[in-house]
């Protein structure tokens, strides 16, 4: 399992994407670049009604039904995140290992690569006596008042 995520390039943006589905043999259809198109531009973790919700409202018709079908697919073949938090599962871009900052008072979700210091690492294993290979953190907080009102 390690060695098949470590052989697998990053993917980094939405041009990755769309390369992941070609290696793969999946079609890329209107639909499925649409969705790609807009979770890459908006790199919020975003639930499937909030994308359909979205595509509609600029113009872009995809069935609901297809909206689901497209993102079981992609998060399937890891080619976009899906979270699974009790609302609902959300999709995000980022597949490889990175942490999260909550934002409790806008609900947004940041993603954020954070690397811990190996001598706090080695003292978890120290104390539990499991090596280490991998880590996600939750970070949870309040935006200040002025930034949450642009957004
Ligand atoms: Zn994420």
């Amino acid at each position: 399992m390690k060695e098949t995520l470590e052989k697998t390039p990053k993917i980094r943006s939405l041009e990755d994407a769309l390369h992941r589905c070609q290696f793969l043999g999946m079609r890329i259809s209107r639909q499925r670049r649409y969705i790609l198109e807009l979770l890459w531009k908006t790199k919020e973790h975003l639930s499937a009604r909030e994308i359909y919700n979205r595509l509609s409202q600029t113009g872009k018709n995809v069935g609901h039904t297809s909206v689901y079908q497209n993102l079981e697919a992609l998060s399937s073949q890891g080619i976009i995140e899906c979270l699974e938090r009790c609302e609902g599962r959300l999709y995000g871009t980022i597949t490889d290992s990175h942490s999260h900052v909550n934002c409790l008072d806008t609900e947004q979700i940041i993603d954020v690569y954070v690397q811990l210091p190996q001598e706090l690492i080695q003292q978890i294993e120290a104390q539990t006596g499991v090596t280490i290979s991998d880590y996600r953190i939750d970070f949870y907080g309040y935006k200040e008042p002025e930034q949450s009102k642009i957004n």
